[in-house]
């Protein structure tokens, strides 16, 4: 008599990300008996929190995003696997990808979405041409050619109108992202270009901060907010508190000082950088879709259970900036303390000694926040302790190095931080056409097209 045997296939834990959430997840489950898919649109993992310093020329791309595969490349029960998700199926427990014509539609026992956010317009999405945000390595590399191609375009132009346009530069948004942005471009302008122009002195360029809330760094507290805005101000940026932008073209922006019954006022500024909120990646909405009961909040995130899965799925996670869990902020922190609590969860139902029901919920600790606000000066809380200066910035340095991939990534950027802190030199300052003129070239070619379908 023979017996067909069928070898006991491994639980399969798929991973939709590869950000704080996403590859930390992965490496938390490396010595779990589980097969690992990351499936993610981007083939790096990316540290957002040093876009700005891509933006504004200080760090390569390479630095702040290091290719996942390689990463994970000695983990031997995970797989990388580029694709943009398009379907996650809850009842059939599959999440289909796509990478140009193809689809792939790949099965899991437990899943752990952290699928972020993307910027908000606020419903005002035609801004987005005009003021990219900062999310993407795209942003960031557009943002440096928009930047550093309006100092070239005012070198050029002969109308003084059109230069001083060129030489404005506005920042929409006051958090740790638009303080930090706005801190750079000041520096680039007052320190790395000083003087390479002949007919424009960079010195001179109109550097806005702008700001619906009363305050700089509203999560921050007044204290580090105050603090944060004298340094700015102390670099020459305008901060312009109680104002709402209430139109973006090509040509600059419309706001409303003073609150909602203020006047309307224009600036003319040929950059705009857009980071002033957040809007939850949209395989939330379809998620909460398929999970009685399951909502989603104002910004689209999941309201997850006291485990962070959804209602009826005890295996589905939800993790990152794409869970709304109360007193968690859509920070590293937040993405990697989920990431390591989901993959717990998961390890310890394996090993069966704890199944779903007798899970301890989710507990977040706030190691702190900060912000940079210009060389050698920070803002940092860190519990009831609030501190700025020096002593903050080195706390940002220290924090920021150790939570770089790849040793070689930390010395990189130990060095580029020394040439542009200590000197006023940076080593990225290239763009190139396609960065500077990109967004304008889809938009014919995508006008192009549509117009042919019309015809
Ligand atoms: C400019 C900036 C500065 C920041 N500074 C700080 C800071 O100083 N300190 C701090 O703690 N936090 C900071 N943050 C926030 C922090 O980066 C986020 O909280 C964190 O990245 C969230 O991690 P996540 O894994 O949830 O999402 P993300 O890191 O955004 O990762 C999302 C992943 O999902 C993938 N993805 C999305 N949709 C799909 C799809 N449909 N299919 C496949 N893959 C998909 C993306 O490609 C990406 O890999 C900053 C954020 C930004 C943008």
């Amino acid at each position: 008599m023979t017996v067909d045997t069928i070898a006991p296939r491994r639980h399969r834990v798929v991973i939709i990300g590869s950000g704080f959430g996403g590859l930390f997840a992965a490496k938390h489950l490396k010595r779990a008996d589980v097969d690992v898919t990351l499936i993610a649109k981007t083939t790096h993992h990316l540290f957002q929190p040093l876009l700005y310093q891509v933006a504004t020329g200080i760090l390569s791309v390479g630095e702040i995003a290091p290719a996942t595969r390689i990463i994970l490349r000695k983990q031997r029960n995970a797989e990388v696997l580029l694709g943009d998700v398009v379907g996650v199926d809850l009842k059939n427990k599959t999440v289909t990808s796509k990478l140009l014509d193809w689809e792939r539609v790949t099965p899991f026992d437990s899943l752990i979405v952290a699928a972020g956010a993307q910027q908000s317009y606020f419903g005002n999405d035609h801004f987005e041409a005009f003021a990219p945000g900062m999310k993407t390595v795209d942003d960031a590399l557009e943002l440096r050619g928009r930047i550093l191609g309006a100092f070239e375009a005012a070198e050029v132009t002969t109308s003084e109108a059109e230069r001083k346009r060129r030489l404005t530069f506005v920042v929409v948004g006051a958090g740790p992202t638009g303080v930090e942005v706005v801190g750079q471009i000041a520096e680039l302008a007052d320190r790395t270009l000083k003087g390479a122009f002949r007919t424009i002195d960079p010195t001179q360029a109109r550097v806005i901060l702008v700001e619906a809330a009363p305050a700089v760094l509203p999560p921050m507290g007044p204290k580090l907010g105050l603090k944060a805005q004298r340094r700015l101000e102390k670099m020459g940026v305008e901060v312009k508190l109680n104002t709402m932008v209430t139109d973006v073209d090509y040509l600059g922006l419309t706001v409303k000082e003073g609150g909602q019954d203020g006047e309307d006022t224009r600036i003319e500024a040929a950059v705009k950088v857009w980071s002033a909120g957040v809007q939850a990646s949209p395989l939330g909405k379809q998620i909460a879709e398929q999970s009685d009961g399951t909502e989603v909040d104002r910004a689209g995130r999941v309201v997850v259970e006291p485990d962070l899965t959804v209602k009826g799925h005890p295996n589905v996670f939800v993790i990152g900036d794409l869970m709304s869990v109360p007193g968690v902020p859509g920070m590293a922190q937040g993405a990697i303390q989920g990431a390591v609590y989901a993959t717990k969860q998961i390890k310890n139902e394996l090993k069966g000694s704890a199944a779903p029901a007798d899970r301890k919920p989710f507990k977040y600790l706030n190691k702190g926040s900060m912000a940079t606000v210009s060389r050698f000066n920070a803002v940092a809380q860190i519990g009831k302790v609030e501190f700025g200066g020096f002593l903050a910035w080195l706390a940002w340095l220290g924090l920021h190095l150790y939570y770089l991939v790849g040793s070689r990534n930390r010395i990189v950027a130990v060095y580029s931080w020394f040439i542009t802190f200590l000197g006023r030199g940076r080593s990225q300052l290239a763009i190139t056409e396609r960065w500077v003129f990109a967004r304008r070239a889809l938009e014919q070619s995508r006008d192009q097209s549509a117009q042919k379908s019309i015809g």
